[in-house]
C-alpha cells in the first residue's frame, strides 16, 4: 500500500505539472511516481481533461451539450419570462 502523505506531496505538484510549469527534475520524479501510483495518475488525467475542456470551450465558443443544457437551465431559472428591464 501507498503512504498517503507521500501522495499529497505529489498532488501539490500535479497542477503545476499539468500546466507544464514544473522543472524537469521535479517533473521526472513526479512521473516516476505516477508510474506506480494509479491514484495520482487519475488526478492528472482528470485535471488534464478538465483543462482541455476549458480550453476547447474558450477557443471554439462551442459548449459541450451537457454544459450548454446546464447553462440554459440555469438561465431559465434566473431569467423570468417577463424579461426584466425595458429601457425607454
Ligand atoms: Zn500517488
Amino acid at each position: 500500500m501507498h503512504e498517503h502523505g507521500h501522495c499529497q506531496a505529489y498532488l501539490k505538484q500535479i497542477s503545476d505539472y499539468v500546466d507544464g510549469e514544473l522543472s524537469s527534475e521535479v517533473c521526472a520524479s513526479l512521473e516516476s511516481h505516477l508510474k506506480e501510483c494509479e491514484n495520482c495518475r487519475i488526478v492528472v488525467n482528470t485535471l488534464r481533461k478538465t483543462i482541455d475542456l476549458y480550453h476547447d470551450t474558450a477557443e471554439n465558443d462551442d459548449l459541450p451539450d451537457k454544459v450548454r443544457s446546464r447553462l440554459f437551465a440555469r438561465l431559465n431559472l434566473e431569467d423570468p419570462k417577463q424579461g426584466g428591464i425595458h429601457g425607454s
